[in-house]
């Protein structure tokens, strides 16, 4: 048996930010995962870290909305039938986490932890040397009609407004300014400057392993249901080997209640599926920056490997097999926005947002079980906060002082 301070479950971002927080704080860890580091989740998302991700995700208020989205026909969201009868009691959860009032308190917590997530991104990539792949060019959010711009960013601007986020409103030849290659689809904009993006995120998740293993840390691969409990400590297999640690902290993003709900644990976590694809441009065209597409809730992002498109969400089973029907939708919007030309890979990739109905991740101390740490549940905005919740954690199990109210991210709310 191999003794450490502490194992960290799960090599996505949030799993490697938090091994690499504790071992800052002169902890020896073990990061356990079935798989490389950054293979799941984190490797297939739009790769964008948001300033301005305070205003969340919400359920359609709208008569006009919801009849659209019950059609099943949008780009935008996608669901199976069969499955709705499950997800339903956590989209109506969702539904009381979207009115006014809990947009305030949702934007008042994560207000001070995404004023953080690309600072800590960028101290963790400094030593990690993966610096060449972020860019600080910004994202733009472009809107088809002035109609949509108004209805769509009123609430969102406010509070931009109030916590100090820089924006910028582009008409259409300002778009063209920014981004030559975009055809002049868009009414309006909203520029984000200050929101960074990476052309590898899966990358950027490795190379911040690499830095974990340089500094001494140890990367196993081995399955977290193995977790026991012997005497005062957590033990895990890895491989032939057993780990074992007075800590142990559960990263496994939609994986997570695989482990805890054995243990006990009945946190209201669904997964949102996400799909992505990568096309080469056609001739030089290029882009700067990630562009959504609100109307059609795809983002289009330069990646090492071309151009990645995602899509929005799809609500089914995180197990059942893809149905990646939405950028089949996606593509000819996407190809009338700018020059895309063939596919880099044959089927799109699927991957699973672990999301909480109030969007926000459970950050801290398991109720029931000494030691017991939990991280997870970051939804739309895993990569954006890995880090900042990686250094939370950190912080909370060294007794640090921390440097954001954690609060908000209790593991008690939803008790
Ligand atoms: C299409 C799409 C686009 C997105 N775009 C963005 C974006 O632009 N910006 C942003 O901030 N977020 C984005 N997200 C969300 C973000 O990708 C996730 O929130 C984030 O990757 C979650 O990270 P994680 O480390 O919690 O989970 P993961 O990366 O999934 O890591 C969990 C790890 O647990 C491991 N694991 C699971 N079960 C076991 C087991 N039994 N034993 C051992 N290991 C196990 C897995 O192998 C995996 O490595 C997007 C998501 C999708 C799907």
């Amino acid at each position: 048996m191999e003794r450490f301070d502490a194992i960290v479950l799960g090599a996505g971002i949030v799993g490697v930010a938090t091994a690499l927080n504790l071992q800052k704080r002169n902890r020896t860890v073990a990061l356990v995962d079935r798989r490389e580091p950054g293979e799941a989740t984190s490797y297939g998302n739009a790769g964008v870290i948001e300033r301005e991700g305070f205003y969340p995700i919400v359920f359609p208020r709208k008569l006009g909305e919801l009849w659209r989205y019950a059609r099943n026909q949008e780009a935008e969201l996608h669901y199976n039938g069969r499955f709705l009868p499950k997800v339903a009691p956590w989209l109506i959860r969702l539904r009381a986490g979207s009115s006014p009032r809990a947009i305030e308190d949702y934007a008042a917590a994560m207000d001070p932890i995404l004023a953080h997530a690309a600072s800590e991104h960028g101290v963790l990539a400094g030593k990690g040397r993966a610096v060449e792949l972020f860019r600080g060019t910004g994202w733009i959010k472009g809107y088809r009609s002035l109609a949509h711009f108004e209805a769509d960013t009123k609430a969102h601007l406010a509070l931009a407004e109030r916590f100090g986020v820089r924006y910028e409103i582009l008409d259409s030849h300002e778009i063209t300014d920014l981004e030559p290659d975009l055809a002049p689809v868009f009414a309006r904009a909203v520029f984000w400057p200050d929101t960074v993006s990476v052309a590898s995120p899966g990358g950027v998740t490795k190379a911040y392993a690499r830095l974990f293993e340089a500094m001494g840390g140890t990367i196993g691969q081995g399955d977290a249901l193995s977790l026991r409990r012997e005497s005062d400590l957590w033990m895990v297999d890895m491989g032939e080997r057993k780990v074992a640690a007075p800590d142990i902290v559960v990263s496994l993003g939609p994986w997570a209640m695989d482990l805890l709900r054995p243990l006990g644990y009945r946190y209201p976590l669904a997964v949102k599926r996400g799909y992505h694809q990568h096309f080469k441009p056609r001739g030089d065209a290029a882009l700067e920056r990630p562009v959504v597409d609100v109307a059609h809730g795809y983002v289009l992002t330069p990646m090492r490997q071309g151009y990645r498109i995602t899509s929005g969400i799809e609500f089914d089973d995180r197990d059942a097999p893809p149905t990646p029907v939405q950028i089949g939708r996606i593509l000819p919007q996407a190809k009338a926005l700018f020059p895309l030309g063939e596919a880099v890979e044959a089927e799109p990739w699927m991957g699973s947002r672990p999301c909480l109905p109030d969007s926000m991740p459970i950050v801290g101390a398991a109720p029931r079980h000494p030691g017991l740490w939990l991280n997870f549940g970051h939804g739309h905005l895993g990569f954006t906060l890995g880090p900042a919740t990686g250094r939370l954690v950190s912080e909370l199990i060294t007794r640090e002082m921390p440097f954001v109210d954690p609060a908000p991210f209790s593991p008690l709310r939803f008790r």
